[in-house]
């Protein structure tokens, strides 16, 4: 992996097995991501967009199976294959190092627990012991004010508890998930004094609601989300993703059934957070406004293949593949004959050989039935998978 890269998509192949047949949803895909940029990834539905972000997350459920290629994670300064990663390690990576905000926020936040509840759970899973030390560090800084101004003295008991609250704290800091702690957590009284760790996640909760434009954070947090907008529920769910700081945050269409002004509202919104957070968002959508809007750079996806990709610029002024060029002119605009790409998607059972596009293609020629074009960077940072591009030697 090149330096100022985070994730990396080596040739994946993913199949889907289906009673009708084997479903071959991606088929070699190849792209990056970098540091601190947003990057659009586009197509037409079904073209695998995505399948790619559930690969990315490790979430890919059977039918479906990865058959080959590896997606490389920038962990810690070590280049990580998340192919070869157990569950265990990947629901660390999940929420924490990746996250992701679905399609349908109203189908992913639960109906019976309050905005509140469904945030703290996240952070509960994986920054507990960031909290836990949080909590330590303030307790010990009271003990010793409480020693400084010869208080200690005067309140034996208070001290007690202190000392109590500072062991427990110290462990849960050591080992959130110790037996020790878990046994105190169900112990009625003992109980009590995990309110002041509810109490910090309770701030940070309201600190996301505020990053996330929320008005009246503090009533909207025990809102469910029945209660809820459409735009404020994909503001929970966004509120949700980057609870833990992800280095790479994946935005699934955030904004298909919102209405334009709400849609506007969110697209400010994951803009201003790649500024604040420095994160690094893969951006999915079919809508080339958001991506001229958003994006950095641009993937542009067809029936499994990253067929295109390069900076946001060049892929409107000069798209180079005849896919790109055709899906740029079909844009309706004022005065404009409305063109449309002629042919369908092939199937993805049983595709068509070589370039996936050739049966659509203005300018295929005889070798683009026989075999696949590669994915080859024409000029700098800009690829694209086309046998316009290749000099005769590179086809074999
Ligand atoms: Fe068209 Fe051939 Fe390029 Fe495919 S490889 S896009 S069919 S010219």
């Amino acid at each position: 992996m090149e330096s100022g890269q985070v994730v990396r998509f080596d040739s994946l192949v993913l199949h889907f097995y289906t009673y009708a047949g084997v479903v071959e949803a991606l088929d070699g895909v190849n792209l990056y991501l970098k540091e601190n940029e947003v990057l659009g990834v586009v197509g037409e539905t079904g073209c695998g967009k995505s399948v790619t972000a559930l690969a990315l997350m490790g979430i890919v459920l059977p039918p479906g199976k990865i058959e080959g290629g590896q997606i490389l994670l920038d962990y810690n300064g070590k280049q990580l294959n998340l192919l070869n990663q157990k569950q265990d390690f990947m629901r660390g990576i999940r929420g924490h190092e990746i996250s992701m905000v679905f399609q349908e926020p109203r189908a992913y936040l639960n109906p019976v627990y309050n905005v509140e509840y469904q945030i703290t759970e996240v952070i509960m899973v994986h920054r507990k012991q960031e909290f836990a030390k949080r909590v330590l560090d303030q307790l010990n800084e009271e003990y010793a004010r409480r020693k400084e101004n010869l208080l200690y003295e005067a309140d034996p008991f208070l001290n007690r508890i202190l000392k109590f609250n500072i062991n427990v704290y110290k462990r849960m800091a050591r080992n959130p998930n110790s037996r020790y702690v878990r046994f105190l957590s169900k112990v009625p009284i003992i109980r009590r004094f995990g309110k002041l760790l509810k109490k910090e996640v309770h701030k940070e909760v309201i600190g996301l609601l505020e990053d996330m434009q929320i008005a009246d954070p503090e009533r909207v947090a025990h809102m469910y989300p029945h209660e809820l907008s459409g735009g404020m529920a994909q503001r929970m769910v966004i509120a949700m993703a980057l609870a833990c700081d992800p280095k790479v945050l994946i935005c699934d269409e955030p904004t298909t059934n919102l209405d334009v002004t709400v849609q506007a509202q969110i697209l400010e919104l994951v803009s201003a957070l790649k500024q604040r957070r420095k994160s690094s968002i893969l951006y999915i959508t079919h809508d080339l406004g958001v991506v001229a809007q958003l994006c950095d750079r641009v993937v542009v996806m067809y029936a499994g293949n990253a067929i295109e990709m390069a900076d946001v610029n060049k892929i409107f002024a000069e798209p180079i593949h005849p896919y790109t060029q055709a899906l740029l002119e079909s844009i309706p605009g004022p005065g404009k004959p409305l063109k449309s790409i002629p042919g369908t998607v092939p199937s993805l059972i049983n595709p068509i050989p070589g370039c996936r596009f050739h049966d659509r293609c203005r300018y295929a020629m005889d070798v683009c039935s026989e075999m696949k074009p590669q994915f080859v960077e024409v000029k700098k940072d800009h690829f694209a998978a086309c046998f316009l591009y290749y000099s005769h030697d590179r086809r074999s």
